[in-house]
């Protein structure tokens, strides 16, 4: 049975990015390269979703189609990358071409050794057979679809499913794609497939932090993140990044309500990192953050959402005027204070970050360090000084005009 989707393609996708396609072929067919689609888009066209990222595979050089493509029809190249990976960019279109190519994996959580192949045993060294049908892009066949391991079959069955018994061995962050995929997609995990990836869980162990992160971010950047880590949670895989992470239904609810409350310029994903770790220790939160060879920047956040904790006591205290609150907060990371701010213990606490982050934080005093320098001020720390004390005074409502300023600046330098 030989399927052709091009009528699907032309339904689903925009105009710009099916004519892609199809000059794709046509670069192809003059350089004597076959060239396929292959991976997410093609799934998702048949799921009836939309999916940009298109994936080429070429049996041949990628590097000689990506400039035979860029010669014919323009396009800017992103960069070549080992494994003869090439990216374009394409009127504002990311196409990755890679060379089609053939995996062996000498022991668990290694990178694989590479070297060329055919299609068949490209599609062959990917995750799940959902992921491993192409679309033949060459004019004459412009539109077939290769389905060589069952993907169809799978997808209309709703099923994740390896395409052999050592494949979570071989890699096991497939383990955290599986999950990802099936909660994504409201699939299943196939019964063998769920019994294999049991099995591999202790091969997590041999996998670096850097690798399990980036599976762990793209679970975090899904719609709905919750699924795939209470999925994980119950399996053992999210354990086996810490042993003391749960996630249930306090998590799902927190992220709901992160969405729901969340300012434009929060990094809702580092948001989902902080809440994911919020019931853990102090102690707790620095392995995982070794665990996971977490950027600086991350740790730090994380390190805040651990001493945010601990000043509730301060941060409830009946009487505190605004410009108390803000020397309080001022020197928190934001998205940990937007996160801890989502789930702290009680209204007082929860109404001052909320006040910091929604208005405080952005109170400046109109002088600036140049008009105190052309009122006399010395230049060097005393200007800092001076800025925060005018700071302080209009959170607290002492001064609400430039002219207010200016006779508090005049009486502290008479002082
Ligand atoms: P999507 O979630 O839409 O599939 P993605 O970003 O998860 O996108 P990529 O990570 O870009 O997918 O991978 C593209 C394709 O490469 C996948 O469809 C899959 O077939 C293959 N692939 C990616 N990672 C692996 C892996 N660890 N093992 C085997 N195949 C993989």
């Amino acid at each position: 049975m030989h399927e052709n989707i091009s009528a699907l393609i032309e339904k689903l996708l925009p105009p710009n990015v099916a004519g892609m396609l199809r000059n794709s072929g046509l670069a192809g067919a003059h350089n004597g390269l076959s060239v396929y689609l292959v991976g997410g888009m093609v799934r998702d066209l048949l799921l009836g979703r939309l999916n940009l990222d298109l994936d080429l595979v070429v049996e041949g050089s990628a590097a000689e189609f990506a400039e035979a493509l860029k010669a014919a029809y323009g396009g800017k190249p992103l960069c070549q990358s080992q494994f003869g990976t090439s990216k374009l960019d394409w009127d504002g279109i990311k196409v990755d071409v890679a060379s089609a190519r053939r995996e062996t994996y000498a022991r668990p959580g290694a990178l694989p050794a590479v070297s060329p192949g055919d299609l068949k045993s490209d599609l062959f060294r990917r995750d799940f057979t959902i992921n491993t049908m192409a679309v033949n892009l060459l004019p004459e066949n412009y539109g077939l679809l290769i389905d060589m391991y069952g993907g169809k079959q799978d997808l209309e069955a709703g099923l994740i499913r390896v395409l052999h018994d050592k494949s979570f061995i071989d890699d096991p962050t497939r383990i955290w794609r599986a999950v990802k995929y099936e909660q994504r997609l409201d699939f299943q995990i196939e019964p063998h497939t769920l019994a294999l990836l049991a099995n591999a869980l202790p091969t997590l162990d041999a996998v670096s932090g850097d690798r399990i992160r980036h599976e762990l971010e793209k679970v975090l950047e899904e719609e709905l993140p919750e699924k795939a880590l209470c999925r994980a949670s119950g399996l053992g895989v999210l354990q086996k990044i810490h042993p003391a992470l749960t996630a249930d239904e306090w998590l799902a609810r927190s992220f709901r309500m992160m969405r729901a409350s969340s300012h434009p310029e929060v990094h809702v994903k580092q948001a989902y990192l902080c809440l994911l770790v919020y019931r853990l220790s102090a102690r707790q939160m620095a392995e995982f953050a070794g665990s996971l060879n977490l950027p600086t920047a991350w740790r730090q956040m994380l390190f805040d959402v651990a001493a945010l904790k601990t000043i509730f006591d301060v941060l409830g205290y009946p009487a505190l005027r605004p410009g108390q609150i803000y020397s309080i907060l001022e020197s928190y990371d934001k998205t940990a204070l937007q996160a801890v701010m989502v789930v702290a213990p009680n209204d007082v606490v929860r109404e001052r970050i909320a006040l910091f982050l929604n208005k405080l934080s952005g109170v400046k005093p109109l002088l600036t360090g140049h008009d105190l320098l052309l009122m006399g001020v010395a230049r060097g720390v005393k200007i800092g000084q001076i800025i925060e004390e005018l700071r302080q005074a209009r959170l607290d409502g002492r001064v609400n005009t430039r002219d207010d300023e200016v006779s508090l600046v005049t009486a502290l330098l008479a002082r």
